[in-house]
């Protein structure tokens, strides 16, 4: 399988031989959520997390935001959000990362790349993963935006919670231009929430990119960029057998900002 990552990972130093490699910068609005998914770490960082922007006075690529949901302050506030960072950085990549409850027409065409987190393939699943009811509307975001801008649907893998809807988000992905699948992260405070995952199958990276590759058959997967970079590099040390036995560790810690806070616009 020739494993790719995301438009939304060029420019960052995970890709890089870096060492402690940094996300690129990003501009944070809110830890608040109209959502209240049973893996994110923005409950965790609810309130501990500054506005502003995080990173060099360079950059390439800024992320709105990785805390919460950045479209809680509704259309024109982003807007202006995002006009400030261009002017002020010129010819600057702006991805968004959002639960695309909020999303509109505007908000996609000032965005070069729109990330639309969708974890589950059902009405149902996803009101029990994430505590709202807005599947169908999500759906038809993502549909929306493909139209307009670059568009990835953002998934966890979290076997024994949603990979039996896997193919359905991965049907719905299809209209994207990518499905970035991702492994899950368990952080202590929400491991009761994940009491349902199968561990031995999150921590299992042959299990991760073999479901990465049944879904490639749907839609454009790709896996996080700094994950293949390190997968690539350890793959030159084993046999390719032996990576059926490689793992990973789920638990995290919380998922501080190591970049400088710079400014508030
Ligand atoms: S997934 Fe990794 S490489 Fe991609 S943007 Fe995030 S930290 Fe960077």
């Amino acid at each position: 399988m020739k494993l790719r990552y995301p438009k939304h990972c060029e420019h960052c130093e995970g890709i890089e031989e870096i060492e402690n490699p940094k996300h690129h910068p990003s501009y944070e609005i809110t830890t608040n959520c109209n959502l209240d998914c049973i893996f994110c770490y923005s409950r965790i960082a609810k309130g501990k997390i500054r506005p502003g922007y995080y990173g060099d006075m360079n950059p390439k690529a800024i992320t709105i935001s990785q805390f919460g949901e950045p479209l809680l302050v509704g259309e024109k506030e982003i807007m202006r959000i995002a006009k400030a960072l261009r002017e002020r950085f010129g010819k600057v990549r702006l991805d968004l990362q959002t639960n695309g409850i909020l999303l509109t027409e505007k908000i996609c065409e000032n965005f070069d790349i729109v990330m639309i987190s969708l974890d589950a393939g059902s009405r149902r699943r996803c009101l029990e993963i994430t505590g709202g009811d807005f599947f169908d509307r999500v759906v038809e975001k993502i549909r929306m935006s493909s139209e307009i801008t670059h568009t990835a649907v953002r998934t966890i893998f979290m076997p024994g919670i949603n990979e039996d809807e896997l193919e359905r988000i991965a049907e719905i992905a299809s209209f994207a231009d990518e499905l970035f699948l991702q492994p899950v992260s368990i952080y202590r405070q929400n491991a009761e929430l994940l009491e349902k995952i199968d561990l031995e199958r999150a921590e299992s990276i042959w299990e991760f990119l073999t479901v990465a590759e049944k879904l490639s058959s749907i839609a454009d997967v790709r896996i996080p960029g700094c994950f293949l970079f390190n997968l690539n590099k350890v793959s030159k040390y084993m046999e390719p057998e032996e990576m059926r036995f490689l793992k990973r560790n789920a638990f995290a810690e919380f998922p501080e900002i190591r970049r400088e806070w710079r400014f508030e616009i």
